[in-house]
Parts: structure tokens; sequence; C-alpha cells
């Protein structure tokens, strides 16, 4: 994906307590921000009462269908903001990633594709992402194998949002699909080109 694209920020390591003003940054870094203290408007600019509650509670609904992957999984997972500040105004996308150790990566996004950083347009469109990839152990640089993944668009906040419970969801059911030790098990890709392969027994 692009910088600008929805994996560009790690994930907040902890909420801080609810009367702390999120640190934004400046310039072109992306900062995380937890989802209670962020603002619908860093994503929809022009979202206004009572779809800015609409927003809130949907955004709140998909963090909760991430928290139950994670639950699944044995990890924490939940939605955040990565958030630029750029000539005086925020401008972010909603993000959820979820790494395991073995490699196994779920990844959700709600985004405007900017075509650069210095890209101050809004939507719509919004996309809306999710996606599940395995990627192969170091030294392998593949790019990973994807699993499954869905992507759309939408022309409003509200239907945005609602699509990104349902992508969230998606995700969810994906997990709870396969019983936790499946995801945890280690794996390796015969068919990974960048993985070493044994040598064929005929070649003696
Ligand atoms: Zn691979």
């Amino acid at each position: 994906m692009t910088p600008q694209g929805p994996d560009a920020s790690p994930a907040p390591d902890a909420s801080p307590a609810p009367d702390v003003e999120p640190e934004l940054g400046s310039g072109l870094d992306i900062v995380a921000v937890p989802l209670e203290l962020g603002d619908p408007a860093w994503v929809f600019p022009e979202v206004t009462g009572a779809e800015v509650e609409a927003v809130r509670h949907a955004l709140a609904a998909a963090d909760g269908h991430l928290r139950g992957l994670g639950a699944h999984v044995g990890a924490v997972a939940g939605v955040h903001y990565g958030c630029q500040r750029f000539d005086g105004r925020a401008l972010a996308s909603l993000l959820g990633v979820l790494e395991l150790d073995n490699g196994f990566t779920f990844v959700t996004a709600l985004y405007f594709p900017r075509r650069c950083g210095f890209d101050l347009r809004w939507g719509p469109p919004w996309v809306v992402e999710a996606d599940i990839t395995r990627y192969c152990p170091a030294p392998a640089d593949c790019g990973g194998h994807p699993l499954a993944d869905v992507s759309s668009e939408h022309d409003t906040p509200l239907a945005a949002a609602r699509a990104f419970v349902d992508a969230t969801g998606w995700l969810r059911q994906q997990a709870l699909a396969r019983p936790r030790s499946g995801w945890l098990s280690p794996v390796s890709d015969p068919a990974c080109a960048a993985l070493p392969r044994p040598k064929p027994a005929a070649d003696r």
C-alpha cells in the first residue's frame, strides 16, 4: 500500500486518560489516536448534528467487532484514527490492524484515497477495506499471501461508517470460522517463491 494507505501508522499502545488532548503531530507524520479521543470530522469534515453521533456509534460497533476478533485469537485489537496534522488541519483514516507472530495479519480501514500527503481534498468517495494476509517469515520478502478481502466505496459518511461496521464484522466472522489453534499454529507456504526449497531427491 502507499504511504497514505491504511496501514501507515502503528496501533496505539494504550488508551490515555480521556481528558488528555491527543498529540496530533505535525507535517506528514501519521499519529495513532484512540477512537474515544478522535473526531469523526477528521475523516468526514462535513458531518454535523445527529449524524456525528450516528458515525460515532458505528465506529464503536466496528471497534467491538475487532475486539471480538482479537479475543478469539488471544490478542488485542481495535479501531483507531491514523491522523495527520497538515496546514492547520487534521486529516485521518480509521484503521484496525492485528498481526500474529506467525504472520497472519488482519487489516481493516476506512479512508479517502489521497494522491499524496499534500492532497487536502476530502471524500466522497470513502473506501472501506478489510483483508486477511499471511506473511512468510524472514528472510522471505514475498509481499504476503492474501487469504480473503473485501472492498467498497461510499458517497456519504454514514454509508461509509456502516460499511465499516459490516467489513469489520466480516473480518470477525472470518476469524471465528477457524479455531484459535488454526490461527496460531506455525505456517509455511511450500508454493512461496521467496522461501528456500528442499532439494529434490533425484538431485544427488
Ligand atoms: Zn510467501
